[in-house]
């Protein structure tokens, strides 16, 4: 299922040029107080905007243009992703509930269940993402969590399949979509009913904003409003502004994110250091079939295994790389790579050695290569 049109979308998507002298972009605005003409309008809320936290002409043109991306009611913005993350599950869970979470999930949603939902007495139980939940599911399940694929050993699952089982029982189906972003897989469109992205990566895309936002479908909308209101949640305009000029230019960008990761891909797998590249993309990878049929697009961001290194050999390769930043976070436009390390409770993640993850930048792709090529060569001299 391929989004039409995306480009044409986010060129026109939340602006209010005539609301604004015709500026192409919604100003920045920087509104806590609003002010009401009269007690009758104050008393109605009978104006667009009526306190700064609860709304401004920058949140505004932001969730527009988001909801038509996802195809979703109602979006809601939010500091940071892992706050996306939070709000969506506080929206719908309550004390007594349990929950399925997938096992390759980012690991601060983790801790989130493991530290703070279990102290209102919410119940995590986390599933290998290729299970299949139907045994897992019980009568208190209240929603199962995706994320696909997981960020750093790039599991796909089947949503669809996933959200036929959960609705059938009545649960609610939670998806965190920052690799692909919408612009590659519309959740809502797979059955989705709370679409989760971290901002802060792709549509920002410049490494220098945290948001996120949660993008619900019509009969999860109130709930979801309802919790972000009630937790005073908000973005700055400052914030809203950036995430919407990284926005307009996503589908680009993501083109060519795509284009150097597979280069650097094709590149890894023909070393004799490298034991597996991770990346749904690739048609050797286990979950090539379901993102061929799901999504429309890959992203720059996949991890790779080597064969048995020592931590010295690793850093030597590491810390002599010249354009990839050590760094958590991507979907900026500079390369980055870590090391992986790989936490699971429902299913072990077996790896013949380290494992890195690269976030393929917008550098020139013979630039990357040559200074992987020399890293390559550092860490076969170091014992
Ligand atoms: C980074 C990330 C988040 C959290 O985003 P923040 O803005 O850093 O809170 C959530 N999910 C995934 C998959 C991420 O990579």
């Amino acid at each position: 299922m391929k989004k039409k049109n995306t480009g044409t979308h986010l060129s026109s998507a939340g602006r209010m040029s005539k609301d604004h002298f015709g500026a192409v972009n919604t100003p920045v605005y920087r509104a806590s107080t609003i002010l009401f003409p009269d007690l009758d309008t104050l008393a109605n809320q009978s104006q667009p905007y009526y306190y700064g936290r609860r709304g401004t002409p920058s949140s505004r043109s932001l969730e527009e243009a988001i909801n038509g991306l996802e195809g979703s009611a109602r979006t809601v913005l939010v500091p940071s992703g892992l706050a996306a993350i939070a709000t969506a599950i506080l929206s719908l869970v309550q004390a007594g509930d349990h929950i399925l979470m997938v096992d390759s999930t980012y690991e601060p949603t983790r801790l989130f269940c493991d530290q703070t939902l279990a102290r209102f007495g919410v119940t995590t139980e986390y599933y290998p993402p290729l299970a299949d939940i139907a045994p897992l599911m019980k009568p208190n399940t209240r929603l199962v969590f995706c994320e696909s694929p997981g960020s750093l050993t790039f599991e796909i699952q089947d949503i669809a399949a996933i959200a036929k089982i959960a609705h059938a029982k009545g649960a609610s189906v939670l998806m965190d979509n920052t690799w692909a972003t919408p612009i590659y897989f519309q959740p809502l469109a797979h059955g989705v009913d709370l679409s989760i992205q971290a901002a802060t990566k792709y549509v920002g895309g410049h490494a220098d904003l945290n948001m996120g936002y949660v993008s619900a479908n019509e009969t999860h909308a109130e709930r979801l409003l309802q919790t972000h209101g009630n937790m005073g949640l908000c973005s700055s305009g400052d914030d809203c502004f950036l995430a919407l000029r990284g926005l307009r230019t996503l589908p680009v960008r993501l083109a060519q994110h795509q284009k150097t990761a597979m280069t650097l891909i094709n590149w890894l797998k023909a070393q004799p250091a490298v034991a597996r590249v991770l990346y749904p993309a690739l048609e050797s990878d286990p979950g090539y079939k379901l993102w061929k049929r799901d999504f429309s697009g890959a992203t720059g961001l996949f991890s790779f295994v080597l064969k048995p290194a020592s931590d010295k050999a690793v850093a030597a390769f590491v810390d002599g790389l010249h354009h990839f930043g050590i760094g958590y976070s991507w979907g900026g436009f500079e390369s980055l790579i870590v090391p992986t390390h790989i936490n699971r409770t429902a299913a072990a993640f077996a790896a013949e050695g380290p494992v890195l993850r690269i976030h393929a930048g917008l550098e020139d792709v013979e630039d990357l290569i040559a200074d992987l090529d020399a890293g390559l060569k550092r860490l076969k001299e170091t014992k």
